[in-house]
């Protein structure tokens, strides 16, 4: 097949991420954003990688996805990338909610369009703009496989046990109220480039990913297999993340509601948009927090020891539950770059194999690295994690393999 460029789309309810990829190298031809669609400052950036040239950048109103998606194809269109090519085989759609039935990517037909819809009610704030984003692009160009990949299909493979709630059955199941996990394509690409790194195949290790950006979890996975991850329903649950809550007690929905007089609408922006890092000191941006805490700030410092402590428990149960552990991954805007989160979320747990080099540990780096000693048990790794590149690479496969 002639055809070897994926454009990959990551739609948000007022934003657009994509990448145009040559699967030939997995080489970056154009990378861009569209940011605060529907709003008269609308802004559109453009790197056209394959031609060398500088970043574009217009500013005007963009009154929708369409608008965007147009205004995008004009830029490709520019570098000779234009949409309309016979180079591009496919355009790859992040969506963040399949629910339990969309374990692998999937060509979009109606019947995909109508089912990632009705996953609306259990990822409201998600869903619709990825619908928007796939529809738009099946406009513009209808005779192209559209194909969309789940944040949730890699963590499909849980165990009931790990993906059940302990609460009554019949209610839950119809509510569809279960844990699906996300960031599921960060997570299946990174133990595997673990593995790689490691120079093991995948089915032979075992991984505890953690993808520690704004948005943050953790996932076991056992032999390229995922078998739980901290985050369930929604994004909320789990680690703490840089504005949510992760864990908590649900009585405390309660209490707020019914002590604090607050409606559900507003425990839900208070535990999604005010918490995390933010509630706990005001910044969720860990380099700030950093620079506070060398400043002797003691909210920050508190901050970042509840961010830790809460890490530490769940490497400590992924441990468990996986029994015998090869690696543990650090990835994603945290994880990648705050050597200090690394060190402090492993420090103490020498007696399970687990330790970081300091001077490994202090080395910055794109490529995926061991910071542990030579001699350790458990490597821990950090993986830059590339979800686009992910994305494209399972697109093509599909498209390949249906074509
Ligand atoms: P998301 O994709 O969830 O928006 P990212 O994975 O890009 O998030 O991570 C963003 C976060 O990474 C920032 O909020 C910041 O806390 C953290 N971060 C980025 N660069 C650094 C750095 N050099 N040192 C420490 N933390 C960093």
């Amino acid at each position: 097949m002639s055809s070897s460029r994926v454009l990959v789309l990551n739609s948000g309810s007022s934003s657009v991420k994509y990448q145009l990829l040559d699967m030939r190298d997995s080489g970056r031809l154009a990378v861009g954003l569209v940011e605060r669609i529907g709003e008269r400052s609308s802004r559109l950036k453009h790197t056209p990688l394959a031609t060398g040239g500088p970043t574009r950048e217009s500013n005007g109103p963009i009154a929708d996805h369409d608008a965007a998606l147009k205004a995008v194809a004009a830029e490709l269109a520019q570098d000779g990338l234009g949409l309309d090519s016979p180079e591009l085989a496919a355009i790859g759609h992040r969506v963040v909610h399949g629910g339990k039935h969309f374990t692998e990517p999937t060509v979009v037909d109606d019947t995909v369009l109508a089912e990632i819809e009705r996953l609306i009610p259990v990822a409201p704030l998600h869903n619709p703009a990825n619908l928007t984003g796939i529809r738009t692009a099946r406009a513009l160009r209808p005779d192209l496989p559209q194909v969309a990949v789940f944040d949730t299909a890699f963590h499909t493979t849980m165990p009931e046990s790990a993906a059940r709630y302990a609460i009554d059955v019949e209610t839950a199941d119809a509510h569809r109220i279960r844990r699906y996990g996300f960031h599921g394509t960060s997570h299946a690409y990174v133990s595997r480039a673990t593995a790689k790194l490691l120079g093991r195949a995948p089915e032979e290790v075992n991984v505890i990913v953690l993808h520690l950006g704004n948005g943050a979890s953790a996932s076991a996975v056992r032999g390229g297999v995922c078998v739980d991850t901290s985050m369930g329903l929604t994004p909320l649950e789990g680690l703490v993340m840089g504005t949510r809550s992760g864990d908590t007690d649900p009585a405390v929905i309660f209490h707020l509601a019914r002590v604090g007089g607050m409606s559900i609408d507003e425990i839900d922006t208070l535990l999604n948009k005010k918490s995390g890092l933010v509630g706990l000191c005001g910044d969720n941006d860990m380099r700030e927090i950093r620079r506070r805490i060398d400043e002797g700030d003691a909210r920050a410092k508190l901050a970042f020891d509840i961010y830790i402590h809460r890490l530490k428990k769940y490497i400590g149960a992924y441990y468990a539950v996986l029994g015998r552990v090869d690696a543990v991954a650090f990835t994603a805007g945290v994880g990648e770059n705050a050597a200090e989160v690394r060190a402090a979320a492993v420090a103490g747990l020498e007696t399970l194999g687990l330790a970081v080099d300091g001077g490994l540990n202090a080395v910055r780096g794109d490529e995926p690295r061991l910071i542990s000693p030579a001699d350790a048990r458990v490597a821990v790794a950090v993986v830059p994690t590339d979800e686009e590149l992910e994305i494209a690479t399972q697109t093509y496969a599909l498209v390949r393999k249906t074509n």
